[in-house]
């Protein structure tokens, strides 16, 4: 296994094909339930002692084809694939969270995330944030009602790059589980469960899709952690599953109960999508890498904002912690609110739209829409200016996209 290279990994490893057919790529199972040939069969499946598909709202061959895919690129025992990268979100913090608890989390979160941390207020669970992205900082947000420890990978639209080691060694020292969401990285750039974070969330809509056909979310479980019932016991009845009492809770539990499953269709259109993941994520990196050096000696009024650039201060971290490149996103700071707009009005290759990861170049500004409902001062912790564009860099050919961003920039 860990002999090949990312891409033959991906290819020819977990999930492959359709066991019952040799179909090359699962095909999508289209069917809500499945059905069995006698009434204790059944229910030896509901009762886990068999293995067996039963209704897709629990299982389904296409959506296991892919979060055993993802599974394996994490590097992890198992995975719970889902509706959209909240609803991932959501069944991985409340699957082990109760009224009274408390979350830690980084600064610079995605906007969804932190109107949810928000949304838990009303059920008791608190989120208190990092001031900055360091270990120090997480550790003073740390006490007794602490029961995990958030952060992204690259910060989105922040783009601060993680010590994941470094954090994770931190959090395990007050033996609480760290949670990473890895949307903007992707486990091409890294695995995070390896540098010693316990869960990873994926939101699947962005990269892992790559063609921005299906909106689906996925968790994955390293198995590192040791649960106790006493630090969380919802869990007490799973402990006996060994490293398996996370997903196992899920699926018996909160994922079965909240019924934010993927569909097969959209599972097929991932399972599809991942298999160029590495292709895409390798010309996304090397988009992105030219476009931030020519973007910053094009106008020095606008500051260019990448983990790729030396001067970025997460230059050195993304450089020891990631392999082949820096992630596909950049953002600018064009001066003002103003500018901004009319920079992206004038910009002819790049589509207009809110999220990140597609083939296409794709820009936004954040402030006056993903960020809209943040507070100022979520805003500000979360890098999110008036003047800021954030641009998913996509796979075009550069010397197209250089020569846009030169006329629209130039063009004032
Ligand atoms: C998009 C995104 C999400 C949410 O995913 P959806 O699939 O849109 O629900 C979560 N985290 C990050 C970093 C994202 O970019």
């Amino acid at each position: 296994m860990e002999s090949f290279g990312f891409n033959t990994a991906l290819l020819h490893e977990a999930g492959g094909k359709d066991p019952s057919t040799g179909a090359t790529l699962v095909p999508i199972y289209q069917s809500s339930a499945f059905s069995h040939d006698s009434a204790e069969e059944l229910e030896r499946i509901f009762e886990n002692k068999a293995f067996g598909y039963s209704y897709t709202r629990i299982n389904n061959p296409t959506i296991e084809a892919f979060e055993k895919k993802v599974t394996m690129l994490e590097g992890g025992i198992g995975s719970v694939a889902c509706a959209s990268g909240m609803a991932a979100l959501s069944n991985a913090f409340l699957n082990i969270l109760q009224a009274g608890d408390e979350i830690v989390a980084a600064p610079g979160l995605y906007g969804g995330t932190i109107d949810l941390f928000r949304d838990f207020e009303a059920f008791g669970i608190k989120t208190r944030y990092a001031r900055e992205n360091s270990p120090e900082a997480f550790e003073e947000q740390i006490n007794e009602r602490t029961r995990l420890v958030f952060a992204e990978t690259i910060g989105n639209p922040k783009l601060d790059v993680t010590d994941i080691s470094a954090l994770a060694h931190m959090v395990h020292s007050h033996n609480l589980p760290l949670i990473m969401d890895n949307t903007t990285a992707t486990p091409y750039l890294v695995k995070v469960l390896g540098l010693g974070a316990d869960i990873v969330v994926n939101s699947s809509s962005k990269y892992i899709n790559g063609n921005s056909d299906a909106i689906s979310g996925i968790l994955t479980d390293g198995g590192t952690y040791q649960w106790t019932k006493e630090m969380y016991p919802g869990l007490a009845d799973y402990i006996k599953f060994g490293k398996m009492a996370y997903i196992a809770k899920l699926r018996k539990g909160l994922f079965r109960n909240m019924g934010a499953c993927l569909s097969p269709q959209n599972a097929f259109l991932n399972c599809l999508g991942l298999e160029t993941l590495g292709l895409r994520m390798e010309r996304h990196c090397k988009n992105a890498l030219d476009l931030a050096l020519y973007l910053q000696q094009l106008d020095p009024e606008i500051e260019v904002n990448y983990p790729g650039l030396p001067q970025s201060p997460y230059y050195h971290l993304a450089e020891k912690q990631f392999s082949h490149g820096y992630g596909g996103i950049i953002t600018l700071r064009a001066g003002s609110r103003e500018r901004a707009f009319r920079i992206m009005n004038r910009l002819t290759i790049p589509v207009l739209v809110s999220n990140v990861g597609d083939t296409k170049t794709l820009v936004i500004h954040p402030a006056s829409t993903i960020s809209l409902f943040c507070t100022p001062q979520e805003k500000a912790a979360s890098g999110v200016f008036d003047d800021l564009i954030r641009i998913s860099v996509g796979i075009e050919d550069i010397e197209d996209l250089k020569a846009d961003f030169k006329q629209a920039v130039e063009g004032e």
